[in-house]
């Protein structure tokens, strides 16, 4: 299970960026999980709750944002939805549209209590 690894790195990273902007405690974290990263969404918020401990984490509220899949035809330029590689374009019906979002990971906010 690959999301424990993942979620040891969401909280260094989060406590690192705490730390360097004087907080004493992390209240709220948010971090977006793209539904093509390969990161079962649940499975991460388990791994970042078991996983905070401490003054600075021990506290701070978990929320995961899924983002779905957004493709890009290159035929025509059009941006989708879709369930896999193999969906055509809606507008044109070309196939072998490239992802340009969904795949990602990254903590995207942080809420702070200054010490
Ligand atoms: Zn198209």
């Amino acid at each position: 299970m690959h999301e424990t690894g993942i979620a040891m790195e969401v909280l260094r990273l989060a406590r690192e960026t705490a730390e360097r902007e004087g907080a004493r405690r992390i209240v709220r974290l948010k971090v977006v999980v793209g539904r093509w990263s390969g990161v079962e969404p649940e499975t991460l918020r388990f791994a970042l709750e078991t996983l905070r401990e401490g003054e600075m984490l021990g506290s701070a509220a978990v929320e995961i944002e899924v983002r779905e899949a957004e493709f890009e035809c290159g035929g025509c330029g059009t941006r989708f939805g879709a369930s896999g590689y193999f969906d055509p374009c809606p507008r044109c019906g070309q196939e072998g549209a490239e992802l340009v979002a969904g795949d990602e990971l990254l903590l995207k906010e942080l809420d702070v209590e200054d010490a």
